[in-house]
């Protein structure tokens, strides 16, 4: 039970340390670290992200933390920084990834590492993906030290290499060999963020859990024979009707936690159509014609709704009057978090059904599975408040179809939840989105996003007495 005061004797014992940042000094300076570090080329090959964490020590260095690079590669560093609390609660981790996905420059109207200021917006590589988190969480580390709020957990700040090729130098490198520098019981790291439509800011998500890479290939053989005299056998001919049918299969849906609560509440937040749509999943008699209208129009609903296969690479055949013996195609398969994957390979193998067709399942690029991040956990409520606080929006948890380095973490027991800045929903297709020629984030998304991740870690690690 809480204890009730009376407002005036609770007001009157408020210690300076709960006070909001003044935001109008806070914000010049968020811009100039963030401009600071989107100028750092960091692509991801060749990541030489020691410089953005050598940039990022420096920062909060000033302010009397201490500051520890973290290097399998003296090329690229992470940076560990440790914020003492009095321990009555495990850590909170927070991080952001210092590298980006590369740049093809002339496509480009501004340079993509001059972090240009121009009509609201920042442009550079990296704005959104994932410089505006690592900013965010260099920020609140600053404003959590200056603020003296007495701390119940460790707060522990990671600048993070290699996410967007190698993870080696980086989540591998820190889960396997500095375990204890950053063990914690809740992380906050990307993938989530604010969806904005029409200048409004419409629902937050946070990515509680995600689909696991897996892949496959179909390798079908056939006898070899003159291009003149056509074959009921030719591999091309049975690999070509293999992938039609897996492409054209509906993968048995199951919903887990994250995304029966997704669906549930999008419909509450979606115009009359939409609502019927996503509350029609839930009913069997509906749910076949639903998920054939979102494979067609809304794939990414679509792929949270099973473990998806698509076929991305084909390859047969080497000479036009040669019938080949041999054909391949590869698969992407993104799996459920609790998918049994070799049932579901033997699933394929039905559907295909085809002796002359082989499926091969790879094993390359596996990341470790996990469960779920709770969503019925203080910190999942902390950020769905924090959340609620600066954008006035609710939130919805999010199983995200691609994959972060959360994975590894969430596979160590941390309960790992992905949050991010606020984007317009118009500006992915226009091509300003994550990872395109003109990534762009709202200057106001920026300040905002700041000021979000200093609410929800102050309510996440902040003492409560
Ligand atoms: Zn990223």
């Amino acid at each position: 039970m809480r204890r009730v005061f009376p407002f005036t004797l609770l007001a009157a014992s408020l210690p300076v340390f709960c006070q909001t940042p003044d935001w109008s000094k806070v914000n010049p300076e968020a811009m100039r670290h963030f401009q600071a570090l989107v100028q750092i080329d960091s692509t991801d090959p060749p990541g030489n992200e020691t410089h953005v964490a050598e940039y990022v020590k420096k920062v909060l260095e000033a302010e009397g933390f201490q500051a520890t690079l973290a290097a399998k590669d003296p090329a690229r560093a992470n940076l560990i920084v440790r914020l003492k609390g009095n321990g009555s609660k495990k850590p909170l981790l927070i991080m952001g990834h210092s590298d980006t996905v590369r740049v093809d420059p002339s496509k480009w109207t501004f340079p993509p590492f001059s972090a240009t200021r121009q009509g609201g917006y920042v442009y550079g590589r990296g704005t959104l993906d994932d410089k505006s988190d690592l900013l965010a969480a260099t920020m609140t580390m600053l404003l959590l030290k200056r603020s003296k709020i007495p701390l119940d957990r460790d707060v522990i700040f990671v600048s993070e290499v290699g996410e967007e090729a190698a993870t080696a130098p980086g989540i591998e490198y820190l889960v396997n060999e500095r375990w204890n520098d950053i063990q914690a019981e809740i992380c906050l790291a990307e993938a989530g963020g604010v969806r904005r439509s029409n200048g409004q800011a419409q629902y937050a998500m946070v990515e509680t859990t995600e689909k696991q890479p897996k892949g496959a290939r179909l390798i079908a053989k056939g006898p070899s024979g003159h291009g003149s005299r056509p074959l009921r056998s030719n591999a091309v001919v049975h690999l070509a009707r293999a992938v039609e049918k897996i492409a054209a299969w509906d993968p048995p849906m199951r919903f887990n936690d994250t995304t029966r609560y997704y669906f549930e509440k999008l419909a509450t937040l979606s115009t009359p159509e939409d609502a019927a749509r996503y509350k029609g999943l839930f009913d069997p008699q509906k749910a076949p014609a639903i998920r054939e209208y979102l494979a067609e129009h809304d794939p990414i609903a679509y792929s949270m709704l099973h473990t998806s296969v698509s076929p991305n690479i084909i390859q047969g055949g080497f000479q036009v009057n040669v019938i080949p013996s041999e054909a391949e195609a590869t698969l992407d398969i993104r799996a459920l978090p609790d998918e049994n994957i070799s049932a579901f390979y033997d699933m394929m193998r039905k559907v295909i059904n085809d002796p002359a067709v082989e499926l091969v399942p790879d094993t390359r690029n596996q990341r470790p599975g996990a469960a779920p991040s709770p969503i019925d956990s203080d910190a999942y409520r902390a950020v769905e408040s924090a959340y609620k606080k600066i954008y006035g929006v609710s939130t919805l948890p999010l199983m995200q179809t691609g994959a972060t380095d959360m994975a590894f973490l969430r596979a160590k027991g941390v309960h790992c939840y992905g949050v991010g800045a606020m984007t317009d929903l118009e500006d992915g297709p226009k091509g300003f989105g994550p990872h395109s020629d003109q990534e762009r984030i709202l200057e106001e998304a920026l300040y905002k996003h700041v000021q979000f991740f200093w609410e929800a870690v102050r309510s996440i690690a902040a003492s409560k007495n």
